[in-house]
């Protein structure tokens, strides 16, 4: 027997996993491929999260 609901229910969990998958790859890629910040002052490279230059503590402002 085919029922219709199972389909639902399949198709509604498959795109729920596809969701979670394509955020979770978003997240490591931006995250991956996000450029070191150079500071503007001193031209040290930083941490890539760094809201501060390590070296001069300049602000490497996301505006
Ligand atoms: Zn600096």
């Amino acid at each position: 027997m085919f029922d219709p609901l199972d389909l639902l229910m399949f198709s509604r969990s498959s795109y729920y996993l596809l969701g979670v998958f394509v955020v979770a790859f978003v997240i490591f890629t931006t995250a991956a491929k996000r450029p070191s910040p150079r500071c503007p002052r001193c031209r040290e490279i930083n941490r890539p999260m760094a809201c501060y230059c390590a070296h001069c503590g300049q602000s490497l402002g996301k505006s």
